[in-house]
């Protein structure tokens, strides 16, 4: 499986624009590929996807972390392209979208081949849960259930291998000396001090980041 960093606050390659907010699109064999968050705005989100040769007519599910403009404000940009797309949201969020399967989680659920949501975790916020040949991939947005919670939950789904997302203000380093790989994104407040401590496992997070698992 592939994991792309489509939006981000940091470039990890040049071309792309950045700007607070978060989204990555994961592709899995056999599967149309599944966008995780959508930005704070269209026509970034659109501008990277075009650098990135990522066809938004393909995409056959966006899957919303919660509803915070930095992960919600591309949507109508990324559906303006897309009039197919399966839509999973957390299920206190009300999203009519006229015409569109928009699918409302509240508990664990399996989103398509080796991919799961957390469901909607305290916080109003759902994660992924990726199961690749390594181990247990989680995909976070912001991460506001609380990092440990969330992992929690994902290990339910296997040996976890690492976590891709934003952490927030996370700062219970030690809940992930168990991982392979640390790649905070977006909000994560304490990046400086996760490299440091995780040498080995960290890896720098930014827009076009494309990772091979
Ligand atoms: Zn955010
Ligand atoms: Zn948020």
């Amino acid at each position: 499986m592939k994991v792309t960093i489509v939006y981000d606050n940091c470039p990890a390659r040049p071309g792309l624009k950045t700007g607070w907010g978060f989204s990555c699109l994961i592709e899995v064999k056999g599967e149309a590929p599944l966008l995780f968050d959508t930005g704070a705005d269209g026509a970034t989100l659109l501008h990277n996807m075009a650098r990135l040769h990522i066809d938004p007519q393909g995409i056959g599910i966006i899957v919303l972390s919660h509803a915070h403009g930095d992960h919600t404000g591309g949507l109508t940009g990324i559906l303006e392209k897309n009039g197919h797309a399966e839509i999973y949201v957390p299920a206190s969020v009300m999203a009519r979208l006229p015409g569109r399967r928009v699918t409302a989680l509240g508990k664990p659920a399996p989103i398509m081949k080796d991919v799961f949501s957390t469901g909607e975790l305290r916080g109003g916020e759902q994660s992924l849960v990726v199961r690749t040949d390594r181990g247990v991939l989680v995909i976070t947005g912001c991460s506001h259930p609380g990092v440990g919670t969330i992992l929690e939950v994902a290990s339910g789904y296997g040996e976890l291998y690492g976590i891709i997302g934003g952490l927030h203000g996370f700062s219970d380093f030690e809940r992930l000396r168990c991982l392979s790989l640390i790649c905070p994104c977006h909000c994560t407040q304490y990046k400086s001090r996760l490299s440091e401590l995780f040498p080995e496992q960290y890896l720098a997070c930014g827009a076009g980041l494309e990772l091979e698992l």
